[in-house]
């Protein structure tokens, strides 16, 4: 089965954090976007809203202005001064009634100094009664000076002033959700804008002119505000400004329409805005809900002659323009998000795909090398340094693994080869040895008895060469058959180091042994382990043989045995004090036939047997030497 060497894709993965990164930005920068917009947005209608209740109150103010300018020009015209003088009521009515429809006044009186009405323009008939108690009034008459503004009437006032202006003037308070009152009742004062100035002849006061104006359910002014405010400004079919005047709490002049398409006359405000501005006296702007929607909102007060408030006025833009201009810049920004981020997507996959190509190709290269297929990576024209450098790293990799496998294949098949040569070699050094066996016995047999019977001969000696040439026959011969023998060993349980005391026993006794020193370092708590003593017991002879032929001149020969707890096995160690073996000669040590030592003395068999016995027991055999040093052979053999 063919093994992936990376299962997760990298481009998938790139991609995959490109756009993560793409899709978190585009959405913070969404909300935060969309959040600066509103804020700005809900800042700019604030904005244009106190502009445009600045421009209402300055509107108004300048009617009052207006009207106390022609109130004061026509108190000083010598006419009027001369009819009040006179008392000449009809010249007066007719005078003033011309004011009162050329300019747009509701009431035009002329008082006496003390303050009764002399001729009422709008209701000639009641006259004689006095209205010195109006602040206003009062205030001219005292000061003797014009002076304007608004103010509110009573309903009995309202009556002597006229019919007409009397019904004019109620309306029905309709109570809002958020109004201070919750009962409908009727208002029925009125506001007016007023203004009145001293008719004056020679510094002495001859009476007064004073002219108002009712608010009440009058929509010239307001629309005017309106027209000259906001144009005709519309947002889904309604007017986007409103104007509205109040009485107190009611709006007694609007442009702000129900939802029947009627002036919402009498609706009452929020009690909020009127405590802020009657109790405050302050302006109030922000959001308010008037009538049937939310409007930008801003309500400035009305005062009278006194300086209390009476009255407000309103200027406010439909809310729902803004939520449209953000909904549209949302939906706006959303689309340029949704395609940036698509154009994000199509360029991340491109790029990545561009970028990562180098990595795939050695991806690629990776695996087929895990596959054994030797691939060189070709670096390419447009490749970058690093990945040229990566490439060529990675081919001279390539090489060194190729060439690694090469060589390993080639020794495996080698060992195979020589394993294969050793056996056969082996098999047919043994036949030979079995056939030779029999007739050198022969030879030994008679040569020994010829060598008997002439003893003291002149062939005495000659027969003794051929007796101990045949004796060394039979020695290599023997080797030949230890080392070739395949026979499985007699395992029974033992302890080693008395397998290795009797060994030695024996050894001790040789010749050779004689100028040794041997040091038995044994660990008593050694395990038995089944082991073919017979065998065994060659294996320490053929290896202390080994060290004895290696010190000549005497020495020391070291025997240590141990335990490893941890892998289970036993640990034998042979060191001699010895001449030591060249590193070239360490790697032939287990070659048949390979012998350093003079013919007769050497047959260079004794370790291959040693080699095949340890074998045989599953353990294993090592040598560390340093010439001139001497030699450590260790064996191991596993406990189980
Ligand atoms: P042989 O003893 O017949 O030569 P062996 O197989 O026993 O054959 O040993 C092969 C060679 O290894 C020896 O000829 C010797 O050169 C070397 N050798 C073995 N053991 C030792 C040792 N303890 N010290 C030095 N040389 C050694
Ligand atoms: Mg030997």
């Amino acid at each position: 089965m063919r093994r992936r060497l990376f299962p997760s894709n990298i481009r998938f993965k790139l991609v995959v954090s490109l756009l993560l990164i793409v899709a978190v930005t585009g959405s913070l920068s969404l909300v935060i976007g969309v959040n600066i917009i509103d804020k700005n947005l809900v800042r700019e209608a604030t904005e244009s809203v106190r502009n445009s209740l600045a421009a209402t109150t300055e509107l108004y103010n300048e009617e009052v202005e207006k009207r106390s300018r022609i109130v004061q020009y026509v108190a000083k015209t010598s006419e009027i001064v001369q009819a009040t003088m006179t008392g000449d009521r009809a010249y007066l009515r007719e005078a003033l009634g011309r004011i009162k429809t050329e300019f747009g006044f509701d009431i035009v009186n002329v008082l006496n100094p003390d303050g009764t009405v002399l001729v009422r323009a709008n209701n000639f008939d009641a006259w004689g009664d006095s209205v010195a108690h109006y602040r206003h009034i009062q205030w001219v008459l005292r000061n003797r000076k014009p002076a304007a503004g608004t103010g509110i009437l009573g309903p009995e006032n309202i009556r002597n002033e006229g019919r007409n202006l009397a019904e004019r003037t109620p309306i029905k308070a309709v109570p809002t959700p958020l109004s201070r009152r919750h009962e409908s009742s009727i208002e029925d004062r009125a506001l007016v804008m007023k203004a009145a100035s001293p008719i004056m002849e020679n510094g002495r006061m001859v009476g007064l002119l004073y002219a108002a104006v009712l608010l009440n359910n009058n929509d010239s002014f307001i629309d005017r505000f309106r027209r000259l405010l906001f144009k005709e400004e519309r947002n889904r079919g309604r007017e986007v400004g409103s104007s509205t005047i109040f009485l107190e709490d009611v709006r007694v002049a609007t442009t702000v329409m129900d939802s029947a398409g009627k002036r919402a006359i009498g609706t009452l405000v929020s009690d909020e805005v009127f405590r802020n501005v009657f109790e405050e006296g302050r302006t109030w702007i922000g959001p308010a809900f008037v009538v049937d929607s939310w409007y930008i909102s801003g309500y400035a007060p009305l005062k009278d002659i006194d300086g209390r408030p009476v009255g407000m006025l309103y200027a406010g833009v439909l809310k729902d323009k803004y939520d449209d201009v953000l909904r549209t810049t949302a939906v706006l920004y959303l689309l340029v998000i949704g395609l940036t981020t698509l154009i994000a997507i199509v360029l991340s996959i491109y790029l990545v795909g561009l970028w990562t190509r180098p990595v795939r190709r050695i991806m690629a290269a990776t695996q087929d090398i895990a596959d054994g297929n030797y691939h060189r990576i070709e670096t390419l024209p447009k490749d970058d340094d690093d990945t040229r450098k990566i490439a060529q790293g990675f081919n001279v990799m390539a090489a060194a693994i190729e060439e690694r496998d090469r060589e390993l294949q080639a020794m495996a098949e080698r060992t195979i080869l020589k394993s294969e040569k050793l056996a056969s070699l082996g098999r047919l050094a043994s036949g030979i040895a079995h056939e030779i066996n029999n007739p050198l016995t022969g030879v030994l047999t008679y040569s020994s008895l010829l060598l008997e019977d002439l003893q003291g001969t002149e062939y005495a000696k000659d027969l003794e060469v051929i007796r101990d040439e045949t004796l060394r026959c039979r020695k290599i011969v023997r080797g030949i058959l230890d080392f070739a023998r395949e026979n499985v060993p007699e395992k029974i349980l033992a302890d080693i180091n008395a397998v290795l005391d009797n060994a030695l026993a024996i050894l001790e006794r040789n010749v050779h042994f004689q100028d040794i020193e041997i040091v038995r370092e044994y660990d008593p708590d050694l395990p038995r382990i089944p082991v073919d003593v017979h065998q065994f017991t060659q294996v320490i002879s053929n290896l202390a043989m080994n060290a004895a032929d290696a010190m000549p001149g005497g020495g020391r020969l070291t025997l240590t045995t141990s335990f490893d707890r941890e892998k289970r096995r036993i640990i034998l160690r042979i060191a001699d004090s010895g001449t030591g073996i060249p590193p070239e000669h360490q790697v032939r040590l287990f070659e048949p036939f390979f012998t350093t030592k003079d013919k007769g003395k050497g047959t260079g068999l004794g370790l291959p047997v040693v080699y095949g016995i340890i074998r045989r027991h599953n353990g294993t055999i090592d040598v560390k030497s340093a010439v001139g040093r001497g030699t450590e052979f260790t064996i191991t053999l596993p406990a189980d």
